[in-house]
């Protein structure tokens, strides 16, 4: 279709067709017995995609955002101590979150483009006694993935609860959220999960719940309070209809797609893929001559976060655009002018791979960058066509 354009941005992301499909049937009531049934169903597979069979999951309305909100009014108490290893944007905005629920934050930082080591996060921890540990799993503003199985590890060796944000992250890069011994897990419905934009999914252990349970302050904000949720969710996956604020249903039949495409994929599956397809958009991006954002060692397989080459600036991307493919500019507010990024994560494909590093290549030739045709989508299609 000629006015198509294919979004390779770090969210939302390209969704499948029945995905779209399902939230375009009549809306039904949310409390009628075939969305009961859809519902329940949901949060069945949101505990498998977590991988988290003893965790409880919640699915809300509301962004991603509404998710670390969740996470954070339950946790936290006013005077508790939060561990925040900062990453970027996204990792801060866990923190402002933090103190505005009362905690005394701590942030564990690195330069940008790279991680707080495990023995930085740990030397903090020696300092004192903290409520929990937040880690963003792949921070969407520098491409930064954490170690956030050490990091759990860490939280649960100094008796702390540990959260990890998997909005860029989780039905993409690994995570077993139970083996792992993480407390709160949560993602948004319009990156890997594959749904549009307006679900909060979260899952919490039974250690989390506990710690919720034994809480002396009210939970200071009422939409996200675990005490509304917690009924809901209990009834809906024993198929019964409950109500504390309306479901949005039509995203949920969304979600229940999505997450059947994921199981039937099936998670190792689609760590791998995902991991092949952020290698072959990391060689292209080497090959044209532009540095990365992340180091290698800490870069994540969602996506990636090429710098300009000197002289060229944000206006390539509209050349990009013309080119058929939508990226997005950068974010972080350290190096925001110089850098964009490209998301590849849900049911992206290799062509989607080499039609993006194609637009890329024609985009840069368009603003005047001198660079060898084709050598990008070459090293990508190498990288492709490793174990083909
Ligand atoms: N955390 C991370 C890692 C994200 O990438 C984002 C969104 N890009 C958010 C949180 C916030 O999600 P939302 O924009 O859906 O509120």
């Amino acid at each position: 279709m000629k006015g198509r354009k294919l979004l390779m941005i770090p969210g939302p992301v390209e969704f499948e067709p029945d995905v779209l499909q399902a939230m375009a049937q009549p809306t039904t009531s949310h409390v009628a017995a075939d969305f009961v049934e859809v519902f329940g169903r949901v949060l069945e597979r949101v505990r498998q995609v977590f991988l988290c069979p003893s965790g409880q999951p919640f699915v809300v309305a509301g962004s991603g955002t509404l998710a670390m909100d969740m996470a954070a009014c339950n946790l936290v108490e006013p005077g508790d101590r939060a561990l925040v290893v900062s990453t970027g944007y996204f990792s801060d905005r866990l923190a402002a979150i933090l103190e505005r629920y009362g905690a005394q934050v701590t942030v564990v930082r690195a330069p940008v483009g790279s991680a707080p080591g495990l023995d930085e996060v740990e030397a903090v921890l020696r300092q004192g006694r903290f409520k929990l540990v937040t880690v963003t799993q792949v921070d969407t503003s520098t491409g930064v993935l954490a170690d956030v199985r050490g990091i759990a590890a860490l939280a649960q060796r100094y008796g702390a609860l540990s959260v990890v944000d998997g909005v860029c992250a989780t039905a993409a890069e690994e995570c077993r959220q139970e083996e792992w011994g993480i407390d709160i897990c949560f993602t948004a419905s319009q990156k890997a999960i594959g749904t549009p934009p307006g679900l909060a999914l979260l899952v919490a252990s039974p250690r989390a719940l506990e710690a919720w349970r034994a809480r002396q302050a009210p939970v200071a904000n009422y939409y996200a309070d675990f005490a509304n949720w917690l009924p809901i969710m209990q009834a809906y996956e024993a198929r019964q209809a409950a109500y504390f604020a309306t479901p949005a249903v039509n995203l949920i039949a969304a979600l229940d797609v999505s997450l059947g495409h994921i199981l039937a994929e099936g998670l190792d599956a689609r760590f791998r893929r995902h991991a092949r397809i952020g290698a072959a958009c990391k060689a292209g991006i080497q090959a044209l001559g532009l540095a990365q954002v992340a180091q290698p060692a800490v870069a994540a397989h969602t996506m990636t976060a090429p710098y300009f080459p000197a002289g060229i600036g944000a206006e390539v991307l509209k050349a990009i655009l013309d080119a058929g493919v939508i990226l997005a500019g950068g974010l972080h507010p350290e190096i925001k002018d110089r850098y964009f990024r490209i998301g590849h994560m849900g049911s992206v494909s290799d062509g989607d791979i080499l039609a993006t590093l194609g637009a890329v290549e024609r985009g840069l030739a368009a603003a005047g960058y001198r660079f060898e045709a084709g050598a990008g989508v070459a090293a990508a299609q190498r990288e492709l066509l490793k174990g083909w």
